[in-house]
Order: structure tokens, then sequence, then C-alpha cells
């Protein structure tokens, strides 16, 4: 198999990975975890680099897989730079992303 090929592959592995930890994640947090912890792997093994929506399911500290909603909690910045606040409900992190 060629390496574009292992690439695309890998592309719908890690859809497939994403989109089934996003069902899981409210009944089984563990396993959606371990599925989006393996999606990034497979994602660092070929060198591929996850879209920004992908990315912004991992905590920045700790690493693990956070959805608002369910485990981290987003709000809007009262300040003048327009930010928004992510806290990880796992670990209570809270960091800002400028919009
Ligand atoms: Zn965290």
């Amino acid at each position: 198999m060629g390496k574009q090929a292992a690439k695309l592959l890998a592309q719908e592995r890690i859809l497939i990975l994403i989109r089934s930890a996003f069902q899981k994640i409210d009944d089984d947090y563990e396993l959606a975890n371990s599925q989006a912890q393996l999606a990034k792997k497979i994602a660092k093994r070929l060198r591929l680099k996850l879209p920004y929506d992908i990315r912004q399911l991992y905590c920045k500290k700790c690493k693990r897989f956070i959805v608002p909603g369910s485990n981290c909690r987003v709000r809007i910045g009262r300040s003048k730079i327009k930010a928004l606040r992510i806290t990880c409900l796992l670990c209570n992190n809270v960091y800002r992303k400028l919009l």
C-alpha cells in the first residue's frame, strides 16, 4: 500500500474513532477517551495534522477527550479581546482560546 493510501485510510479511521467517541462519551467515558487517544496516536504515527475541530477536543493540560456539555464548559470571555474560556471539568484547567 502506498503512503498516500495509508494516510487516507488513517484519516478515515480517525474520523470513525472520533465519531464513536462522541457517541459514547456520556455512557462510557473511559472507552470514549481511549478511542480519542487512539485517533491521536494514529495521526501522530503517520504525521497527519488533525483538523482544527478535532484538536479542540483534547484538553490542553490533561490531554483527555473533552466535549462541551459533557465534561468541559465553554464561556465567552468578557474582556475586549474576543476569546472563549474553556474549563476542563476533568482537571479543572482553564484556558483561553482567541476567536
Ligand atoms: Zn484537562
